[in-house]
C-alpha cells in the first residue's frame, strides 16, 4: 500500500516536472507539428471556400472611438470567382460582431467557427463573374500577440495613440477579411474616421481628408498594389509630419512632436538606405505609393509603404548591439530591417507562413547587404556571423504548411547565414548581386513558396542547389564538414555528413590567406596537403557549417 502511494506519489512528482519542462522550453517548441487546432487549420489551410475566389480589392470604411476601444465599419469585399459556387470563407476575430453582410440589397447568410465566417449566397455564383460584398461589424478588438494586434495607448503626453500591428495574430482581430496571405488584393481603400485632434496615417496615399462635422474626420488613404493583410495598418495619434525626396519617390515621416528632433536626426538614415537597397535589390517596389516611416509605441513593423518605427531614435535594436560584434550600433535596425521588407515580405511574399523564411530570411539577410554597401564587406561579414548565437537548428526552418504554423526564429538569423552560404556556394560576387536583384525582379508583387526560390536559383545558375536548399531549410542540423588527417602521408580525407543524400557543396578550406575550394560530398575523397590538424582551417565565416576533425 505504501509503496504504490509512492510510486503514485513518484509519478505525479514526474508528471509535474515534465510540466514545468515544458512549460520552460522554448516558445518554438511548445507548438505540436503533429496536432494543429482546429482554428490554426482555419486559419491557415487554404481550403476550397478560399481556393474558389480571387480577391480584387477591399474598401475598409470604419470609425475608430479611442475613448471607448470601439471600432466599427464595414469593408466591401470584391472578388472573382475561379469557379462556381454558392459558399466562400472569410475571417473576424469571434469577439467582434457581424452586423450584417449584404450583397446587393440582400442579407446573405452565414455561418461563424471560432475566427472564420463562411459566408452563403442564394444562388451559385459564377466561374469568372466579380462579386462585391459588404461585410458590416463592430465591436470592441482585444490588444493580443507579440505586438498588440491593435492596441489603444496613451502617448507619454496622455493623448490617444492607437495602432494595429497583427502580423501572426491576423489582422482579422481587428477588420473582416480573406485572413490568409495566398491571395491579396490588387489595391485597397481605407477610410478612417477618428477624433478630428486625431490623423491617421494608414497605407498608400492620403487622397481626402473629411470633417465629418460630428468631432469626428475622415482620412482617405489609397493603396495602389497588391497587399498582405497583415501589412494594413491604423496609426492614429498626435503626428507632426515632415517629408523628404530621393529623385521622385516621397519620403514621409510621423512622429510624436516631443520626438520631432529625433526624428530628423535618426530618419536621415532612411534615404542611404533607400539608395542602397534601390541599387542591390531594383527600385523600390511602392513608389506610386510613396515611403513612410511612422513613430509607434511597439518596436516597428514592415506594413506596407508605411513602416512602422518604435527603435527610440537610437542605433542598434532597442539600443542594444543586436548581433554583438560591434556593428549593429553603427546604423538603427528598426529602419533598416523593417524597410528591407518592403521588397522582401510586402513585394515578393510567402504564400504560407511555413515559409516564412522568405520574408524574415531575406530581410535580415538584407541587413548584411545594407552593413556591405554602407560599411563595407569586412562588417558585413563580422554582422551576418554574429547571429550564429542567435541560432539554435532544433528544428528545419520550414514548418508545415496549411496550419497556421509559424517557423522559429531561425528563419531569420539561421536564414541569413543561409543565404551568405548560399553567396559564398556561387562564389562570384557580380553573379550574387545580379541574382539578388533578378529574384527582386522574377517574383515581384507574388506570393510564393521556398519550391519557387529553389527553383529560380537552380536555373539562374544551372546548377542543383535543391540538396543545398533542403538541408538548411528542411532539415533541423547544420551539414558537417568531416575532416580526418593522415598526417603520415601529407593527406585529409574528407566528406559531409547531412540528412539530405546526395549533399555537395563547395566549401573553401585550408589556408585563409589562399584558400582552396574543395567539392565534398557524401562519400570520402582525399585531399594533399602539407597543412597540419592544427592550422588546417575551414572557411566557417563564408559557410555555415559545423566542422568535425579526426
Ligand atoms: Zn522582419
Amino acid at each position: 500500500m505504501r509503496l504504490k502511494l509512492l510510486s503514485q506519489l513518484i509519478r505525479l512528482f514526474l508528471v509535474a516536472w515534465a510540466a514545468v519542462a515544458l512549460a520552460q522550453a522554448p516558445q518554438q517548441s511548445t507548438s505540436s507539428p503533429s496536432a494543429p487546432s482546429r482554428a490554426d487549420v482555419l486559419r491557415g489551410e487554404y481550403g476550397p471556400w478560399r481556393a474558389n475566389n480571387d480577391l480584387l480589392s477591399y474598401d475598409l470604411d470604419i470609425r475608430v472611438d479611442p475613448e471607448k476601444k470601439f471600432i466599427g465599419g464595414k469593408n466591401t469585399i470584391r472578388f472573382k470567382m475561379l469557379k462556381d459556387d454558392t459558399r466562400i470563407q472569410l475571417d473576424l476575430f469571434d469577439n467582434l460582431n457581424v452586423d450584417r453582410i449584404l450583397l446587393g440589397s440582400t442579407e446573405l447568410k452565414y455561418t461563424r467557427e471560432l475566427g472564420a465566417v463562411f459566408v452563403d449566397f442564394p444562388a451559385p455564383l459564377k466561374k469568372n463573374s466579380v462579386q462585391s460584398i459588404e461585410f458590416h461589424y463592430s465591436g470592441f478588438p482585444q490588444e493580443t500577440g507579440r505586438f498588440g494586434g491593435i492596441s489603444f495607448r496613451k502617448d507619454p503626453a496622455g493623448r490617444h495613440w492607437i495602432t494595429t500591428a497583427c502580423q501572426g495574430v491576423g489582422a482579422s482581430v481587428w477588420w473582416p477579411n480573406k485572413d490568409q496571405q495566398q491571395d491579396e488584393v490588387e489595391n485597397m481603400r481605407l477610410r478612417v474616421a477618428v477624433p478630428s485632434a486625431l490623423t491617421d496615417v494608414s497605407n498608400g496615399r492620403l487622397v481626402g481628408k473629411t470633417d465629418l462635422g460630428d468631432g469626428y474626420t475622415r482620412y482617405d488613404w489609397a493603396v495602389s498594389y497588391p497587399i498582405n493583410n497583415y501589412c494594413v495598418s491604423l496609426n492614429i495619434g498626435h503626428y507632426e509630419h515632415f517629408s523628404d525626396k530621393l529623385g521622385d519617390l516621397t519620403m514621409d515621416y510621423y512622429c510624436l512632436p516631443e520626438n520631432l528632433e529625433k526624428a530628423k536626426r535618426q530618419f536621415a538614415q532612411a534615404k542611404p538606405m533607400m539608395e542602397a537597397f534601390q541599387k542591390y535589390f531594383g527600385e523600390y517596389p511602392f513608389k506610386r505609393d510613396g515611403y513612410k516611416l511612422i513613430e509607434v509605441p511597439y518596436s516597428g513593423m514592415e506594413h506596407q509603404s508605411a513602416v512602422t518605427y518604435g527603435n527610440r531614435f537610437a542605433n542598434g535594436y532597442l539600443e542594444r548591439d543586436w548581433t554583438g560584434v560591434g556593428v549593429s550600433l553603427k546604423f538603427d535596425f528598426i529602419i533598416i530591417h523593417e524597410s528591407a521588407h518592403e521588397w522582401f515580405g510586402n513585394s515578393v511574399t510567402g504564400s504560407d507562413i511555413s515559409d516564412m523564411w522568405i520574408h524574415e530570411g531575406w530581410a535580415t539577410y538584407a541587413e548584411c547587404v545594407y552593413v556591405e554597401a554602407m560599411f563595407g564587406k569586412e562588417d558585413a561579414l563580422k554582422y551576418v556571423n554574429g547571429y550564429k548565437s542567435k541560432v539554435r537548428n532544433r528544428q528545419p526552418i520550414v514548418t508545415t504548411r496549411g496550419v497556421n504554423q509559424t517557423p522559429s526564429q531561425d528563419q531569420y538569423f539561421k536564414g541569413a547565414l543561409f543565404l551568405n552560404t548560399l553567396r559564398s556556394v556561387i562564389d562570384n560576387d557580380g553573379q550574387w548581386r545580379q541574382l539578388m536583384r533578378a529574384y527582386c525582379d522574377r517574383f515581384k508583387y507574388r506570393n510564393i513558396m521556398t519550391e519557387d526560390v529553389v527553383d529560380f536559383f537552380n536555373r539562374q545558375t544551372a546548377k542543383n542547389l535543391t540538396p543545398i536548399f533542403d538541408q538548411y531549410l528542411r532539415r533541423a542540423a547544420l551539414p558537417a564538414l568531416e575532416l580526418r588527417f593522415q598526417e603520415g602521408d601529407g593527406s585529409v580525407s574528407y566528406r559531409w555528413k547531412a540528412d539530405v543524400k546526395d549533399f555537395a557543396m563547395p566549401v573553401k578550406v585550408g589556408r585563409k590567406t589562399e584558400w582552396q575550394l574543395i567539392q565534398p560530398t557524401t562519400e570520402w575523397k582525399t585531399l594533399k596537403t602539407d597543412i597540419k590538424k592544427e592550422d588546417f582551417e575551414v572557411a566557417t565565416d563564408l559557410y555555415y557549417i559545423d566542422v568535425i576533425k579526426n
